[in-house]
């Protein structure tokens, strides 16, 4: 049996316990859903209105070179190649993921000339199959997009495989894909990765050198805590930078934007390539707060924000199987910790008002079609009394049966 006071010892125990203190998290609020939106850093605000202020109100346009805007896709981005095993000139951050999914994956299908399939799996995320559906259908159908179960990945790898395109967690269940094992058997069959970050990124330490991946993409408002709609990042391995290509040529993307040429001609040069990834101008406020996301990372061990991520999400399942055993609810996440992101999915066929009834008491988490409750676990700011309290208050939703009531039946527009 574990208790309250279980719960307490470890918060004292937590060396990551001081960070919460750099977060906004409401009072009465238990947020367990900063997988799908990081929260606020207090540095975040201040950040914003100076870059508004002080640089935008005074010095106008003359901010591009004096306050360096104009470097901020590459500073930002150096600061996530830090968090991903990747190096500072690998990582630009641009666009949303989706877009950033499209433009990897016209580069790696062009590397690959003459392989017609794009392998991917049913735990992908849905943006991530469409852009390469609605790529495959610019290219006028010479590419296939075939998508098979996770355990059937290494066996349809074959040789008319260009690309491995995967989100490293999936997004429902949590479960883990192995990286470096994946990478290794694409490689094998002699084709390209795309290894989607989304839900890793800041969440656990990630190796994208050490695993010999291509290319990856990411997320910036998840666990990077960079903002609703804050720019995605695209990870580009150095070996590739000089060969690949990708279709949105803008002014950006140039080899030189301000020399205004007439004809496109990618970024060049070692070190400078990734830029040809870039479209159009930059987001300025939001990569101001983005960056704001990634300098609370600053000092902190990845390694200890897994630990926690990973005890977290055991002292979530093991609170869930003793104090509401016999509700129907089934674990969907593996067990292993070791085999999970940093978030734990139960199923239950009332799984939507169930997760309306929880958020009206406080515990946010979310609900993914057709019957997931996702809790996400943050180390930043979560705590170990925050699981307990969350779990006390879904064992009352259940004995009570506040999700019976009309309310919360209802679908909203964002679930
Ligand atoms: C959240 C998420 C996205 C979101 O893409 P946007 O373009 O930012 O809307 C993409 N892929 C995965 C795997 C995600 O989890």
């Amino acid at each position: 049996m574990t208790s309250l006071a279980d719960c307490w010892a470890m918060d004292a125990q937590d060396p990551l316990a001081a960070l919460r203190e750099r977060f906004v998290l409401p009072d009465a609020m238990i947020y367990l859903d900063g997988n799908s939106l990081g929260a606020l850093p207090k540095a975040t605000e201040a950040r914003v209105r100076d870059v508004i202020a002080a640089q935008w109100g005074k010095d106008l346009i003359k901010s591009w070179n004096q306050h360096d805007w104009i470097g901020l896709p590459r500073r930002v981005g150096a600061k996530i190649a830090a968090l991903i095993g990747a190096r500072p000139h690998e990582v630009v951050v641009a666009d949303s993921t989706s877009l950033n999914v499209f433009k990897a994956l016209h580069a790696a299908l062009s590397l690959r000339p003459g392989r017609r399939v794009i392998l991917s799996d049913e735990g992908n995320f849905p943006t991530d199959l469409y852009m390469a559906q609605g790529l495959a259908e610019l290219l006028d159908d010479k590419h296939e997009l075939i998508v098979v179960p996770p355990e059937g990945i290494a066996d349809a790898l074959n040789d008319d495989v260009a690309v491995l395109m995967l989100t490293e967690i999936d997004y429902r269940t949590g479960r883990k894909h192995d990286m470096k094992a994946l990478t290794a058997a694409a490689h094998a069959a002699g084709a390209l990765t795309i290894w989607d970050l989304a839900h890793s990124a800041g969440a656990f330490p990630v190796d994208l050198n050490g695993s010999d991946a291509d290319f990856a993409v990411g997320c910036g408002y998840k666990y990077l805590n960079g903002g609703p709609g804050a720019p995605a990042f695209i990870f580009i391995a150095e070996r590739w930078q000089q060969a690949a290509s990708q279709p949105l040529f803008g002014w950006m993307g140039h080899d030189a934007p301000f020399a205004f040429d007439l004809d496109y001609r990618p970024r060049q040069g070692p070190g400078e390539s990734i830029d040809r990834f870039l479209v159009g101008t930059p987001p300025i406020l939001s990569l101001a707060a983005l960056e704001a996301g990634l300098d609370q990372f600053a000092g902190v061990d990845m390694a200890e924000v897994r630990r926690k991520s990973i005890a977290l999400g055991d002292l979530f399942i093991a609170l869930v199987e003793q104090e509401l055993a016999g509700h129907g609810l089934t674990l969907a996440s593996p067990r292993d910790g070791n085999r999970r992101g940093s978030q734990v999915s139960f199923r239950h066929p009332e799984g939507y008002p169930i997760m309306q009834a929880l958020i009206a008491r406080g515990v946010v988490g979310d609900f993914r079609a057709p019957d997931i409750l996702r809790f996400g676990f943050t180390p930043l700011y979560v705590r170990y009394q925050d699981v307990w309290e969350a779990v006390q208050r879904l064992r009352v939703v259940m004995v009570e049966q506040d999700w019976q009531r009309p309310e919360y039946r209802r679908r909203a527009a964002v679930t």
